[in-house]
């Protein structure tokens, strides 16, 4: 027999020995308690589970009078719910009608599991996100685990990312050194596609964390960072110690009309490029000069183009430059802004820790 206490990495089977159980119980299970709901049924086969379920709520009486209504059966609404295994998960609401004697219609209030008219169950949107937050799937494999069209998860990103992480007004508390640069999100054969992301920079200067995402605006121009700056409350602005930034004079002119207060420092990539391209030239011609031919790997002169080089450290303005080319990678290519500035914020918003419980 395997000697439990042998696994020592952290996926190694849980300490089972002190656990208590309960009755097995689909509706748990499925967290639809979340939704109000209780299932009532199951069907399962190899494609998909189907669960069939109702609310669990009183019946709800006359919207218009108030008496109670006389049962007139139910209509049925499907919801894609969270994937359990590698089969699509569809909830079956059996959702009950009433008829009044004042004359009256009227069926139940279905908002406890899902928005109006969404093809996805509340728990199905915050499984989208979280997946591809936290594990960079693509939205067409979400799709393909939901059993639901790409548009119906891309919208429903879109619009619970705005709701739970975009629009959360603690997202730019705190905030104290900024970052900006510019990004090329599309080649096109007209010319490249500029967005300016603005990064918070705080965490890196007090060595707590990473670098975050805080806005994808389009274009890189003066007058883009500039509204944007404005737009933020006053208090806020006013708390702005720094903004780093590259050479686009642009940026700068726009810091300091906006945030008189903040200094204004090159972006050390940045500087540290500059310098060392400058560095670079510099030593290439005095290569020329003294030796009449390019360095080779042991002259003195090669030698410190190395140690000047390795000195460019991935800055973090930068870093997160690179992360939004891998997710233009995974994603084969953005034809859409709005899509992608969602897409670029979702990854490197800093929402790890928020959607990770
Ligand atoms: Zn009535």
């Amino acid at each position: 027999m395997e000697n439990v206490s042998s696994y020592t990495n952290k996926n190694q089977a849980p300490d089972m020995s002190n656990l208590t159980f309960s009755s097995p119980d689909l509706s748990s299970f499925c967290q639809l308690n979340n939704l109000g709901l209780v299932a009532t049924g199951q069907h399962l086969c190899a494609e998909r589970a189907v669960i069939e379920c109702r609310f669990t709520k009183a019946p709800e009486p006359c919207p218009k009078c108030g008496a109670a209504g006389v049962s007139r059966g139910t209509v049925d609404r499907h919801l894609a719910h969270t994937p359990y295994g590698q089969r699509p998960t569809t909830l079956l609401l059996r959702i009950r009608r009433w008829r009044c004697i004042c004359g009256c219609f009227w069926h139940e209030d279905t908002s406890s599991a899902a928005p109006p008219r969404s093809k996805l169950s509340y728990g199905a949107m915050r499984w989208a996100l979280a997946t591809i937050v936290l594990d960079d799937l693509s939205i067409s494999r979400i799709a393909n685990h939901l059993g639901v069209a790409w548009h119906t998860v891309n919208s429903a990103i879109l619009k619970e990312g705005k709701r739970l992480l975009f629009n959360d007004p603690k997202r730019f508390d705190g905030v104290t050194v900024l970052g900006v640069d510019e990004h090329v999100w599309r080649h096109t054969r007209r010319g490249d596609k500029y967005v300016t992301i603005v990064v918070d920079l705080t965490p890196v200067r007090n060595k707590t964390g990473p670098s975050r995402l805080l806005a994808v605006l389009e274009g890189r121009s003066k007058q883009a960072f500039k509204q944007w700056l404005n737009n933020r409350p006053k208090a806020w602005r006013d708390q702005i110690e720094s903004i780093a930034m590259d050479g686009f004079t642009g940026f700068k002119s726009a810091a300091q009309e906006a945030l008189p207060q903040a200094q204004t420092v090159l972006d050390p990539f940045h500087v540290v490029r500059w310098a060392s391209n400058m560095l670079d030239e510099c030593r290439r011609r005095v290569q020329q000069d003294t030796l009449g031919r390019r360095g080779r790997k042991n002259d003195p002169l090669y030698k410190s183009r190395r140690t000047l080089l390795t000195r460019i450290s991935n800055g973090p303005t930068e870093a997160v430059n690179g992360r939004l080319e891998h997710l233009r990678g995974t994603a084969l290519g953005f034809r859409n802004l709005t899509n992608y500035i969602v897409r670029c914020l979702l990854k490197s918003g800093g929402f790890r820790n928020q959607l990770y419980p």
